[in-house]
């Protein structure tokens, strides 16, 4: 219950479940989220070494927990991306999407590493895009190549995860058929209250990015958090709780369809 009404179920769209330092404690986290009534979590992988454990989760909360694959936004081991690359091409099955993956700008600053990372992320694209999942997107500072790589390799089904980007960015994804998930930090940042007024309605997604981006500087994010998320998007764009919830959970079957077929 929300406010008071019942809403018909909300998805994180984005956690980091399985990174090493979240792993230790996750069946509490994830024990809070179905007691606060959360209908599901999609945890989002970096590293090779997560696919295990990535693995594991889905087993264990079977229909609640579900699994991307994805790589380090920026990094530039090919050797790893590509074995990561494997896994999800041979167990597609278990997967939903893939990510986190994309390019950060703020993080790679050489001119190369920012080639070899544009060149992995290309490669991601084109697996998403054979593959026939959603592609969540990290990027930073580095939305027009994003863009472009995005335009000339795609279509593909992509989720654009804490945009921060400017507006005519966010237009261009929208055009390319982007949705965008908005987290906790919008109780604290004017940026993402301000994409969440310019996006559509039938655009927006929830995430927690457990353990970043929580709702004050001080608290890590957990999935639970996607509820604050949710009320505050109710409050800025004056829609009834009720249906908004109702809006982004179709918003989320649309774009992450193999979560309803489980
Ligand atoms: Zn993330």
């Amino acid at each position: 219950m929300v406010n008071g009404q019942r809403i018909r179920g909300i998805i994180d769209t984005h956690a980091h479940l399985s990174r090493f330092d979240v792993y230790g404690r996750v069946d509490e986290i994830i024990n809070e989220a179905l007691g606060g009534g959360l209908l599901g979590i999609i945890n989002v992988t970096m590293r090779i070494d997560e696919v295990s454990r990535a693995f594991d989760l889905v087993n264990r909360y079977r229909g609640f927990v579900f699994t991307a694959l994805g790589y380090n936004y920026g990094g530039f081991d090919i050797r790893e991306a590509g074995e990561i690359m494997k896994i999800a091409g041979e167990r597609a099955d278990l997967i939903v999407g893939i990510g986190e993956v994309g390019l950060d700008y703020v993080k790679v600053k050489d001119k190369v590493l920012r080639e070899i990372s544009k060149h992995i992320f290309i490669k991601w694209v084109t697996l998403a895009k054979e593959l026939d999942l959603p592609l969540i997107i990290h990027s930073r500072d580095s939305e027009n190549d994003v863009i472009n790589i995005l335009s000339r390799y795609g279509p593909v089904r992509c989720v654009v995860h804490a945009f921060s980007g400017n507006r005519s960015q966010a237009m261009r994804l929208l055009e390319l058929g982007c949705y965008f998930s908005i987290p906790p930090t919008i109780a604290r940042s004017q940026q993402k209250r301000d994409l969440a007024r310019l996006l559509p309605l039938d655009r927006l997604l929830l995430e927690s990015d457990t353990p970043e981006l929580g709702p004050s500087v001080n608290e890590p994010s957990r999935p639970i958090h996607v509820k604050l998320v949710l009320n505050e998007l109710s409050r800025l764009l004056n829609v009834d709780i009720y249906e908004l919830s109702n809006v982004i959970l179709e918003n989320t079957v649309r774009a992450f369809p193999k979560i309803s077929r489980r």
